[in-house]
């Protein structure tokens, strides 16, 4: 039996009560992203490979790009009425409960498992498989999967080699190391498709994101001697150019490439909230400064829900990055 104290779990202990188990629910976070997406697939392909019952819970949509993933179509917020009381819930690529939702039914800890990569992680689960080093969640997975004794499968390597080419954006970040590249080109190996992750993830834009990203260029602002630059989108720009959410993802990266500047923020101030996105060049910790505001993320990329208007929002980002040095 799995002890109810949080704290970290070894891979034997993750392994074996993945073992004992017989139903798994696997759960990713608001807005999915590969990451959390492609860390569950993998682990609910390997462990249906073993006869166990996986199901999904995810309370946003597939997002477009990644609807390729294999078994994305199994993924919804609805679950069956006959889940059994001791399905083992798995958490991928969260610091808490609270970024699966608010549809998210009340669990008991001991059905709780818990894998990320986030520094900041709260240890929610009964078994808290938290590597802070992994560059994403689905490399925390791979560790998991031989000892579990399944077959990384072409499917499961897709999976898994689209979560580190989302955290990595496609191997540019600083948590690109020799061993990732290693990792990689072993999943290549066992038949993931990088072309296909490349094509689908980075090089198919709608004609919509790239006009928004056009705007939300055009009205950036350089703050701090053009140390911190940012930008905002609202339901206005989104219904200009018939975008939506999804069409945002982009444009960050953008603000954060301009020259000197340190600290980059996207206020996205549509569909009834404030969401703001956060990315650093290493000089300044972007996740202390969501912390200060409620979120959180990794040093480099953090995010978080503002209660409030966009002007406060600026307002507050600008004031936490400050704290932290900017
Ligand atoms: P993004 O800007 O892509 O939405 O988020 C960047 C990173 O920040 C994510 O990978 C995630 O780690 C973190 N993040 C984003 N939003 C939140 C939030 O509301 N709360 C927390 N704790 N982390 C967030
Ligand atoms: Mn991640």
């Amino acid at each position: 039996m799995i002890q109810s104290e949080p704290r970290k779990a070894t891979t034997e202990e993750v392994v074996a009560e993945l073992r004992r188990r017989e139903a798994f629910v696997m759960v990713s976070h608001v807005k999915p992203d590969g990451d959390t997406l492609g860390a569950g697939l993998a682990l609910g392909l390997a462990l249906r490979a073993l006869g166990k019952r996986v199901h999904y819970f995810q309370q946003d949509p597939v997002p477009r790009n990644l609807r390729f993933l294999p078994d994305a179509d199994r993924v919804a917020r609805e679950l069956p009425a006959d889940l059994p009381a001791d399905a083992l819930w798995v958490f991928c690529d969260m610091s808490d409960t609270a970024r699966a939702g608010e549809f998210l039914p009340p669990l008991e800890r001991e059905n709780v498992l818990d894998i990320d990569h986030h520094l900041g992680n709260s240890h929610f689960g009964a078994l808290n498989y938290v590597l802070s080093d992994e560059c994403s969640t689905g490399t925390c997975v791979l560790r998991l999967l031989r000892p579990l004794g399944t077959k990384i499968t072409p499917e499961i390597a897709t999976c898994l080699l689209t979560t580190i080419m989302t955290d990595t954006g496609g191997f540019m970040h600083s948590n690109t190391t020799a061993e990732v590249l290693r990792i990689s080109g072993e999943l290549m190996d066992l038949g993931a498709d990088r072309d296909e992750i490349t094509e689908r993830i980075f090089a198919n834009k709608r004609l919509a994101a790239t006009r928004l990203l056009g705007a939300a260029l055009e009205t950036l602002r350089l703050e701090e001697d053009g140390k911190f630059c940012w930008s905002l989108v609202d339901d206005a720009m989104l219904a200009r150019f018939g975008a939506d959410g999804e069409d945002t993802e982009e444009i960050i990266g953008h603000l954060r490439a301009i020259e000197g500047v340190d600290v980059a923020a996207l206020f996205k101030a549509y569909d009834g909230d404030v969401r703001v996105s956060l990315r650093s060049s290493g000089r300044v910790n972007v996740q202390s400064a969501a912390g200060r505001l409620g979120g959180g993320g990794h040093f480099r990329a953090s995010g978080l829900t503002f209660n409030g208007s966009a002007e406060a929002a600026l307002a507050a980002v600008r004031e936490a990055l400050l704290a932290e040095g900017l």
